[in-house]
């Protein structure tokens, strides 16, 4: 008899514990292709979410039973996938500029009028209108794009639009004219201003140096101090609705950025990303304990705005010849790039970084300077004794092979940007030979050696959608938007980047 009162109770606390687990769901998705990244259960059909977590994953039956009429948001999949959001290890994240024309994955020519007709609207007369990403090779009709798609909608202000690569822009005749090109103008060196080769005319599109014969004639908008905020204000709000579109729930800003807005956006219920912001790497100790008690503010375990990692820079890029080889460039043996500070100082940085506890992502693109984060990092493990300390190299770009074993043993997270690799294809092996091209963009043979990735877009040096960098990462090929958007600087960030 006691025994039975005792399973009785056991069995009352079990049916009321799984009673009290049984919560309400905010939103639940069902009928869905659930990937979970979870090995022992890859795949679900429905999820639920209460607050800011997922408090459940199985099947749709499952998941309906947290269904409270009412209350909770029923998504149906309709057998759609779903993933986890991503997160973006490497974005120049910031505020973009509201009255910029995004043309990027433009197919249909006459969205270009549209667009600009919308924003001539919006503007004064003389107010220069800005926009670009387009690329006529994803036209229906891959033709380039001339000044009288445009010239009908915006008689009275300047229009420029550059082309993904940002090496031509189109013109409407508003500003051919301020700058004085005509049927007659020459080409300047290194640049071309394209004609129509029946009447002689220029057509709008201006190449290369020719850009820099481009005079607006623009009349700027004068503004007030709290305009200028809320527009600042509004481009945060813009870039929060790029990253969303593109599914980027967590970004992870490579140097500074302003702590205060986040958290103002956070207030406000607007901030939809997880956000890291980091400093530069220093060995200043007095600015080091500025940075801890910052730290201490946005704690690594905060689940929204977090202090992030001290970013340094050990050289430049193979683009434009900086990076740092052991060996001479293949196109010009006279140089073997830069690097930014000596090792000596780099290594100063790193050590004392490191002793106070900081995470350290340091910008390394050629073999040497690889070699030499990798050392000083090497030193700090022997000096400081060896914690879970994350460090990273930023790009990682040219490693020798010995090296690449090294990113495992040391735990250090090579930070890539596959579409680094499809942009840089044209003139990679021309700068450092096919032998050391073969040490590039080795993503797959540092997981292969045990090493933990993280992934970036570099934005906005590249498109912020990640699957374009996750289709390079596989293919080594251009994806969505081809021929790649190499050297994308975007001129519509409001902010100067890292
Ligand atoms: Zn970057």
């Amino acid at each position: 008899m006691k025994n039975l009162i005792i399973s009785l109770s056991i069995l009352i606390m079990i049916i009321s514990a799984s009673y009290a687990q049984k919560e309400i769901a905010d939103m639940v998705i069902i009928n869905a292709r659930v990937l979970t990244i979870d090995m022992d259960n890859p795949e679900v059909q429905a999820i639920a979410i209460k607050g800011e977590y997922i408090i459940a994953v199985g099947t749709t039956s499952e998941i309906s039973s947290l269904i409270q009429k009412g209350t909770t948001k029923v998504i149906d999949a309709g057998g759609r996938f779903v993933i986890p959001g991503f997160n973006d290890a490497h974005v120049h994240f910031g505020p973009l500029d509201p009255d910029y024309i995004e043309l990027r994955y433009t197919t249909d020519p006459s969205v270009i009028t549209q667009k600009v007709k919308a924003q001539v609207a919006r503007s004064q007369p003389d107010e220069l209108i800005k926009g670009g990403h387009w690329e006529h090779e994803m036209f229906t009709d891959k033709k380039w794009p001339t000044k009288e798609l445009i010239d009908k909608v915006s008689p009275n202000n300047p229009v420029m639009l550059s082309r993904a690569d940002g090496h031509s822009v189109l013109v409407n005749s508003y500003v051919l004219k301020a700058s004085g090109i005509t049927k007659d103008t020459p080409d300047p060196f290194g640049g071309v201003i394209q004609k129509d080769p029946v009447t002689g005319e220029p057509t709008g599109i201006i190449k290369e140096n020719a850009q820099k014969m481009i005079k607006t004639g623009e009349t700027k908008r004068p503004r007030t101090s709290e305009e200028e905020k809320a527009r600042l204000w509004n481009g945060y709000i813009l870039a929060l609705k790029e990253a969303r579109s593109y599914g980027v729930t967590s970004v992870q800003i490579p140097g500074a950025a302003d702590f205060e807005v986040y958290k103002k956006l956070k207030k406000d219920g607007e901030l939809t990303c997880r956000i890291d912001i980091g400093r530069s790497l220093t060995a200043d100790t007095l600015l080091l304990k500025n940075y801890l008690k910052l730290e201490k503010m946005y704690p690594k375990d905060d689940n929204w705005i977090r202090f992030g990692y001290l970013k340094g820079f050990m050289d430049g890029t193979i683009g434009s010849g900086t990076a740092l080889m052991f060996e001479p460039f293949t196109d010009n043996p006279s140089t073997s790039g830069l690097a930014l500070v000596p090792y000596q100082v780099m290594e100063k940085m790193i050590l004392t970084a490191d002793k106070l506890g900081f995470q350290i992502g340091v910008h390394a693109i050629g073999d040497k300077a690889n070699n030499w984060v990798l050392n000083a990092y090497e030193k700090a493990v022997k000096e400081n004794g060896k914690r879970d300390s994350r460090h990273r190299v930023e790009h990682a770009q040219t490693l020798q092979t010995s090296d690449i074993q090294r990113f495992s043993r040391l735990g250090v997270i090579p930070s890539m940007q596959p579409t680094h690799c499809i942009s840089d294809k044209k003139f990679c092996e021309k700068r450092i030979g096919n032998e050391r091209a073969k040490g590039a963009y080795a993503w797959k043979s540092l997981a292969d050696a045990g090493a933990k990735l993280a992934f970036g877009t570099d934005y906005q040096v590249e498109p912020l959608n990640p699957m374009e960098g996750l289709y390079a990462a596989v293919t080594r090929k251009t994806g969505l938007a081809k021929p790649v958007l190499a050297g994308t600087l975007s001129r519509r960030s409001l902010w100067r980047m890292q």
